[in-house]
């Protein structure tokens, strides 16, 4: 329990865009990142899947903290590329956080491909240190853009578009994509599961 009176929820990442959105969806927890906890370590991420990937990262700062830790992982999966870039979209241009060389490797590998459908994926995972495990995953359908629209957002943003927004994610307002994104629709998959139990 926080000095507020609030739940602590301890999240394992240094992403101040994602802290933010956590602590929008989850108002009656203080989020904190695990750095801020004392916990500064980047584990690798081993997994075959954005699931596993989450976990080996929540379990990891939860030893190490004692406390119970989120942490998420997501990427962009595409039909035609048969699910690729995957767990793999961050570095997927070769060098990892280079959003520009990611796109334009997907691009690339799209040039001549009729089936543009793509979605983004995202998995959390809530561990606590007795071992509770809880995983879920959130999903955002589009398509893959001939070029890039828009500059908003990072990642694959401007080469999106949304099947819900009826636009590019480059385009989009935070609030907008906030609304439909991966990443929120995972995070109030736990929040359910999490008022249910
Ligand atoms: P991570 O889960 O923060 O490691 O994200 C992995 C990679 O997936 C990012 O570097 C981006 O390339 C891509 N990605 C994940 N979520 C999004 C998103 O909402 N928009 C655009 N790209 C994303």
């Amino acid at each position: 329990m926080a000095d507020n009176g609030k739940k602590r929820l301890v999240v394992a990442t240094g992403n101040a865009h994602k802290l933010k959105e956590i602590a929008e969806i989850f108002p009656d927890y203080e989020i904190v990142s695990q750095k801020q906890m004392g916990f500064d370590e980047d584990v690798e991420e081993t997994g075959t899947t954005f699931a596993e990937n989450a976990l080996i990262k929540a379990r990891s700062a939860c030893k190490a903290l004692n406390l119970p830790v989120l942490a998420d992982d997501s990427g962009i999966c595409v039909d035609a590329l048969g699910g690729q870039p995957g767990i793999f979209s961050a570095r997927y241009g070769g060098v990892h956080g280079d959003d520009k060389k990611n796109r334009a490797l997907l691009l690339q590998n799209m040039c001549c491909e009729k089936n543009r459908k793509a979605h983004f994926t995202c998995a959390v995972a809530l561990v606590y240190p007795d071992g509770r495990e809880i995983v879920v995953e959130g999903k955002t359908h589009g398509e893959i853009l001939l070029e890039e629209h828009g500059t908003g957002g990072f990642g694959y943003d401007p080469i999106f578009f949304s099947t819900d927004l009826q636009k590019s994610f480059g385009v989009a307002t935070a609030e907008e994509k906030n609304a439909v994104s991966h990443r929120f629709r995972a995070l109030q998959a736990l929040l359910a599961k999490l008022n249910s139990i």
